[in-house]
């Protein structure tokens, strides 16, 4: 196989040329950019800067109004609706807001997708769902508890675990650590870690938090004005003076 051939089937995301407004309110101008599978690839910006729109551009639940997006080789312009199922239970999302239901315990929130997208029997179901309760670091006795019950950390966890749930091979995450005191984000880095390292799972990450990006985004991507203004590791990042990218690391977090 050629370099070309290889790295093309690396990319598991692909986008090119994508812009973005709503109304006259220009958010993404010609963006391209590649996140290679097995990846933790991120994007920064400032608040407003188009990094929720352009994941949800990613997973399907937004329509740029120009350029091309592909998923595991899928274009998503025009995709059959059952296409686009397909590929959406093979995307784990975790929302910046959790979006558990609250009628729901939390085992029966994390159990949900395999209700509604397998067969398996409710044993199986609920023995699947407090796995993936543990995998993300809560224990037992979390499942039996509502959303409104839980502190903010736990909670993303818990939107982690139903992230989880049926096995994706991508995992978005938005703003994984935001609004958690240092305690409760402490130890996000090396769950996000040891899932790539257990599945193998390409995952994309939105993220104001230093620490984390440092422990492990391989690639972070930096949006400023409606473009990518800076991509690669954070130290070469770092090493780069872009204003928009200096500003990230200097200026106020959040
Ligand atoms: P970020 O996640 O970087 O904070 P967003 O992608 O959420 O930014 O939003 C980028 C810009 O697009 C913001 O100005 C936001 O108000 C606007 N925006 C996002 N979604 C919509 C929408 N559905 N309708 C109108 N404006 C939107
Ligand atoms: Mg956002």
């Amino acid at each position: 196989m050629s370099n070309a051939a290889a790295s093309q089937t690396d990319t598991v995301i692909e986008m090119a040329g994508v812009s973005t407004s709503f109304g006259d309110h220009v958010v993404h101008r010609d963006i391209s950019l590649g996140v290679r599978r097995a990846e933790i690839f991120a994007l920064i910006g400032g608040s407003g800067s188009g990094k929720s729109t352009l994941l949800r551009e990613m997973i399907l639940l937004q329509q740029p109004n120009a350029g091309t997006v592909s998923v595991c080789g899928v274009a998503l312009q025009g995709i059959s609706d059952a296409d686009a199922l397909a590929l959406r239970l093979r995307c784990g999302v975790m929302f910046q807001h959790g979006g558990l239901f609250g009628s729901l315990t939390v085992l029966e929130n994390i159990g949900l997708p395999l209700r509604e997208h397998t067969e398996l029997d409710d044993g199986l179901i609920k023995e699947l769902a407090a796995w993936k309760l543990q995998l993300a670091g809560l224990k037992p006795e979390v499942g039996a508890q509502y959303p409104t019950e839980l502190s903010g950390g736990m909670l993303k966890r818990a939107s982690l675990a139903r992230a989880l749930a049926l096995d994706p091979e991508l995992l978005f995450l938005d703003e994984p650590t935001a609004g958690l005191d240092p305690v409760s984000a402490a130890g996000v880095d090396e769950l996000v870690l040891k899932l790539r390292e257990l599945f193998g799972l390409t995952i994309v990450m939105i993220t104001h938090d230093l620490d984390l990006l440092w422990q492990v985004a391989d690639r972070v991507a930096v949006l400023a004005d409606g473009s990518v203004a800076g991509i690669g590791s954070m130290k070469e990042l770092a090493a780069m003076q872009l204003p928009a990218v200096r500003q990230f690391f200097d200026g106020p977090r959040g």
